[in-house]
């Protein structure tokens, strides 16, 4: 395992959109771990792949409440309510901004089994599902966000 270089807003890389995985190897495995790692050496609540300069769908986030979720291929496939807050990104360091986001999201991911499951978060997690599955789109929340440090 391995704590990863996280790029910064500005790089290219954070606006491509990600590829599928359509094998989950050992590759990927290690890529999750070190996504890990790298996600709680930086006290983050979530990390994407491209975050880290890997154009794959792939996603881990970690709350106090939820534990730790790892995400492979997710998407977004019921989602209701509204929620206002701040929200920051390990990529956009020492900014916030204000998003509105849905308050309960549920995503279909597999898991690094190749097993197809479906989660539904609310509050916190339904917001980082939305802000981590933006960046394998290569969107940012700082394009919807009203920041407030400036
Ligand atoms: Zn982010």
């Amino acid at each position: 395992m391995a704590k990863l270089k996280i790029l910064k807003v500005g790089d290219s890389t954070l606006r491509k959109v990600c590829r599928p995985v359509d094998e989950i190897t050992p590759r990927i495995t290690r890529l999750l771990d070190d996504m890990i790692d790298t996600m709680r050496a930086a006290d983050g609540v979530g990390l994407a792949a491209p975050q880290v300069g890997v154009l794959r769908r792939v996603v881990v986030i970690e709350t106090p409440d939820d534990g730790l979720i790892e995400l492979i291929n997710p998407k977004i496939i019921a989602f209701s309510g509204e929620q206002e807050g701040e929200e920051g990104c390990l990529s956009v360091p020492g900014r916030w901004g204000i998003t509105t986001r849905p308050m309960h999201v549920t995503v279909r991911a597999l898991n690094r089994k190749g097993e197809t499951f479906d989660i539904t978060g609310s509050g916190l997690l339904a917001k980082a599902f939305c802000h981590e599955i933006d960046h394998l789109d290569g969107k940012l929340y700082i394009d919807i966000a009203k920041m407030i440090d400036n």
